[in-house]
Parts: structure tokens; sequence; C-alpha cells
């Protein structure tokens, strides 16, 4: 069986250099091919007006059953305010041990927080958020190692904290066969 390959369906305004960077670390950590497309997806269904924020949840099933590639990782890569119900905002969601995530830069530039642009944080930190998430779509759950991209973050300070790396506990967990060809 081929192996499973990592989609990012991008949806939002991304340096295209930024994408290809965060595909390349994220393939050296997963050691699995990794996929830029296209999410074709109007996102204004999922506004909450009351919120103004959209729907993690709503766009992950979306994702989860009206796109092909169902036995890839697929990870939606937005870059608007997210939320579910029982939070005020999210980072990203994954479904446990599934094949769906979706990540948002929103919340992780420096702007949002009345502080001076950082694109190099931005990106750091976005990787740090996807690989967490893909990590729980590979049967991660949070881990309580400081430093381990596993731990879970409530605040960008949670996300600098940690590294972008599994911990030696974490990492033997996730698969790491060589691609096949
Ligand atoms: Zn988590
Ligand atoms: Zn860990």
């Amino acid at each position: 069986m081929k192996k499973q390959q990592i989609i990012f369906y991008i949806k939002g305004q991304f340096e295209p250099d930024c994408l290809q960077r965060l595909s390349q670390e994220v393939s050296i950590t997963f050691n699995r091919q990794v996929l830029i497309r296209n999410l074709d997806l109007d996102l204004e269904p999922f506004y909450d007006f009351k919120r103004r924020q959209y729907d993690a949840h709503k766009i992950l099933y979306w994702l989860d059953t009206n796109e092909d590639n169902e036995n890839d990782k697929k990870i939606a890569l937005v870059s608007v305010d997210l939320y579910i119900s029982i939070l005020t905002f999210l980072f990203g969601q994954a479904i446990f041990n599934g094949n769906t995530g979706i990540v948002s830069n929103y919340r992780l530039r420096n702007e949002q927080y009345g502080l001076a642009p950082d694109s190099k944080l931005t990106f750091l930190r976005f990787k740090k958020v996807i690989i967490h998430e893909l990590g729980h779509m590979f049967g991660l759950v949070h881990c309580q190692v400081p430093t381990c991209v596993m731990r879970s973050s409530t605040y960008v300070e949670d996300i600098d904290q940690k590294k972008s790396q599994f911990c030696s506990i974490c990492s033997p967990k996730i698969d790491s066969e060589p691609a096949s060809v």
C-alpha cells in the first residue's frame, strides 16, 4: 500500500516561499511527501456573525467529507480567526488519529497583540502548530515535556516556549519508515 502523504489545503494569504519551506520541513519531520493544493471552498457560510469568527469544526467536517485523497492526511491552512463552541479561539484543531486537521495563522501574528510584525516568528509558530495538529492526526496525545511540540498551547507565549520537534517519548510513536517510491 502506498504510504500516506500529507496534503496542505491552502485558503488565505501566504507567501509562496513560506509554504514551500513549511512543506519541506514538515516533510522531513514526518518522513513523508507533502503536497500543496488550493482549498476550493468559500468560507463565508462558516462565518458566525455574532462571534465574527469561523467555525473550525464545520470546515474540518467539510474537508473530511468533500475532498478526495481519503487515505492521506489533509490539513487546511487558513488565515481567518477560528473558533469552536467551547473555546474563545483556537490556533488549530485535528481529528485524533484521523485524516483531517485545520490551522490558522490569524492569532499567530504579533500584529494581533499590538506588537511589531515578525514574519520569522509567525512562520515558526505556524510550523509548530501544524506539526502539533499533524501529531494528533498520527495518534499522539498532549505531552508534558515542556519543550515537546505536543505540549498543549493556549497562548502564543506557550507556543514560543516549545520547540518544533517531538520529544524522545513522542518521536518513536510516529511511523518513520522511509516513503515508498
Ligand atoms: Zn493539541
Ligand atoms: Zn513529547
